[in-house]
């Protein structure tokens, strides 16, 4: 949730309550599913609340009833496949920060959640709750986007899974329907040869970010570039990834010019973001700047690990 007029700021500092509603704590999903049924497009799922509570103090959300996921065993997990990373959606952000799975298959995510606000934020604040909010400036949107994971949704009609670059509509909208519940993000394992960095430019350590750049990617071993993966935040109205419009840089060994290359064709044509935070022609600097520093920091990364393999 960030203010973008003057107006949404007042109502801010004048309102600060939120509607009235009625909660509910639901211990099995099946029970929130049917609540969320029951009472469809006047029902909203809380997780950590940090997007949600603040939207309903300024009355930008007026849900007439509240279904608290909290309670319900089995939203929260990090676990291992034998090439995926599973996350439960109710998983703090801080518990992803935390951990040594993330860190061992994922490093870019254990990375990138450490810019998201500030520990406490972290603290309450899940991955799944960060998807379904669907900021494009977000850390973990980002990073469904640049995975392309995989979002299971459950309902009282049952389960469906969608690619997140499906998922993702317009800024603070989703694929999710009305009594949909997302509960588990599926990320595929990256390569430990993998090199990756994620770059962002806020105003102040904690703030959102205005525009970010995250990268993947993997050299053969006679250090052609075999494997590219990128994705923006903050450029468009959602996260975007960009990595088909990299095929034609594979099989070549990177030099200054290929990022150069790179950074043109990754920002142009980009619909960009034009408001409070930052006009188009700011966001496209800083673009250029980030997409350049993320792709030296993962050639870096990569020809370390080859170098020490
Ligand atoms: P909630 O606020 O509970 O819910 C958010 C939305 O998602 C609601 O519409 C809710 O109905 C829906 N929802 C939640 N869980 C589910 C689910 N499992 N299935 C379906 N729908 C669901 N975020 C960043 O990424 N980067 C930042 O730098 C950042 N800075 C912040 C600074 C401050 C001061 C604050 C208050 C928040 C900041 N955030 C930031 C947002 C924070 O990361 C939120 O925690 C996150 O966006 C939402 O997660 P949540 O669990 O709190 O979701």
């Amino acid at each position: 949730m960030r203010g973008d007029n003057i107006a949404m700021g007042f109502l801010a500092t004048t309102l600060m309550k939120p509607a009235s509603f009625t909660y509910h704590r639901p211990r099995e999903l099946a029970e929130a599913l049917r609540l969320l049924d029951d009472y469809a497009d006047d029902a909203k799922v809380i997780a950590g609340g940090q997007s949600l509570v603040p939207m309903m103090n300024m009355r930008l959300a007026r849900p007439a009833h509240l279904v608290d996921i909290n309670e319900i065993g089995g939203l929260s997990y990090i676990r291992q496949t034998e090439d995926k990373l599973q996350v439960g959606a109710l998983s703090r952000q801080a518990d992803l920060e935390q951990s040594a799975l993330v860190k061992a298959f994922c490093p870019i995510i254990a990375d990138a959640i450490q810019h998201v606000g500030h520990l406490a934020i972290r603290q309450r604040g899940t991955i799944g709750g960060s998807i379904a909010h669907a900021d494009p400036s977000a850390e973990m949107p980002l990073m469904a986007a640049l995975f392309n994971a995989n979002l299971t949704i459950i309902s009282t009609g049952g389960t469906r899974t969608v690619p997140a670059n499906e998922f993702f509509i317009t800024i603070y909208t989703t694929d999710l329907l009305p009594g949909e519940i997302l509960t588990n993000i599926e990320f595929p394992r990256m390569s430990p040869e993998d090199g990756w960095s994620y770059q962002e430019f806020s105003r102040r350590s904690g703030d959102f970010a205005i525009v970010s750049a995250a990268t993947i990617l993997r050299l053969d071993d006679t250090g052609k570039v075999n494997h590219i993966q990128m994705a923006l935040g903050g450029a468009e109205s959602i996260p975007v990834n960009v990595s088909a419009s990299l095929t034609g840089f594979l099989g070549t060994i990177p030099d200054e010019k290929w990022a150069n290359a790179i950074v043109r064709t990754v920002t142009a044509g980009l619909e960009l973001n034009d408001d409070l935070h930052a006009s188009a022609e700011d966001r496209l600097e800083w673009l250029q700047l980030l997409v350049k520093r993320s792709l030296q920091e993962s050639l870096q990364r990569a020809t370390k690990r080859e170098g020490e393999g």
